[in-house]
């Protein structure tokens, strides 16, 4: 069982394509749990048609311990197993403190089953503090790939969870897989990111185009794969999830300065615009 975390900005797009590329490996027949691990419990609402999920904070508040794992793992599309983490009262407690104690909820009811292929964790990663970088601290998750775009900001959140990743890597499993470019057509973005990577001392491993059938696809409650299998963008879910399915590069991370993270940028094309 591959347990990876795909980590990102908020808004980034983190949802949109692990839903995407999970629902790609289900169609090629592999068996896959998702735990959203964002307070926003969005995770799974395209895996899962819109149905909206009751959290497993949510359930834990409002019955006790005492819960059936069928009352918060839902299956999706081509049978994938579907959880919410979910958030903390607001105001009160640690969102990463809940993501732990939904997985350790999901352990003690027997989820992680061995029929498994894969368990994805979907976590909002704008702070890499010390809650939301559980999955990754407690050993959890071992395969990170990154969400970003040609964006500073997204760089820059990026280059944050490549430093969380690295201080857990030397006591633990933890590796990086790779960098996937989901794209805001930022020019230069594809040579951008592609250096971006390699300094981390990882790769690329897909660069994902902006096409409005995802938003076509989510007001309708569907990944792109399940909603226009035909689409060229069903397509590229398809090479990100065969690019995941087949990789073996898996790295600790060599995160850069802030400085050296503006010179690539400037190297990039975009001294006209500092100028
Ligand atoms: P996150 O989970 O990182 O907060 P989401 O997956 O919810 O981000 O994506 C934010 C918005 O961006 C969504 O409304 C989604 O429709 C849109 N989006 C994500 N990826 C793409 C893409 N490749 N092309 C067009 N729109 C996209
Ligand atoms: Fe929130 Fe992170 Fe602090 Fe927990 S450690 S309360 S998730 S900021
Ligand atoms: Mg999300």
């Amino acid at each position: 069982m591959r347990q990876v975390a795909i980590y990102g900005k908020g808004g980034i797009g983190k949802s949109t394509t692990t839903q995407n590329t999970v629902a790609a490996l289900a169609e090629a027949g592999k068996h896959i749990m998702v735990v959203g691990c964002d307070p926003k419990a969005d995770s799974t609402r395209l895996l899962l048609n819109g149905l909206c999920q009751k959290t497993v904070l949510d359930t834990l508040r409002d019955e006790g311990d005492d819960i059936d794992l069928d009352d918060i793992l839902k299956p999706g599309f081509k049978n994938t197993m579907c959880v919410e983490s979910g958030g903390p009262e607001p105001g009160v407690g640690c969102a990463g403190r809940g993501i732990i104690t939904s997985i350790n909820m999901l352990e003690s009811l027997g989820a992680y089953t061995s029929d498994l292929d894969y368990v994805f964790y979907d976590v909002l990663g704008d702070v890499v503090c010390g809650g939301f970088a559980m999955p990754i601290r407690e050993g959890k998750a071992e395969e990170i790939y990154i969400v970003a775009s040609g964006e500073l900001m997204a760089l820059y959140a990026a280059n944050n969870i490549a430093k969380g990743i690295q201080k857990y890597a030397a006591s633990g499993k933890v590796r990086l897989g790779g960098i996937i470019c989901n794209s805001r057509k930022v020019d230069n973005e594809l040579p951008l990111l592609k250096a971006f990577a390699e300094e981390l001392g990882s790769q690329l491993i897909y660069f994902v185009p902006r096409d409005n059938v995802v938003q076509r696809a989510e007001i309708n409650k569907k990944t792109v794969v399940h909603f226009e299998p035909e689409a060229g963008q069903a397509e590229e879910y398809r090479n990100l999830a065969k690019a995941i399915d087949e990789n073996r590069l898996f790295v600790i991370p060599k995160p850069m300065t802030q400085d050296r993270l503006e010179e690539l940028m400037m190297q990039h094309g975009f001294l006209d615009a500092i100028a």
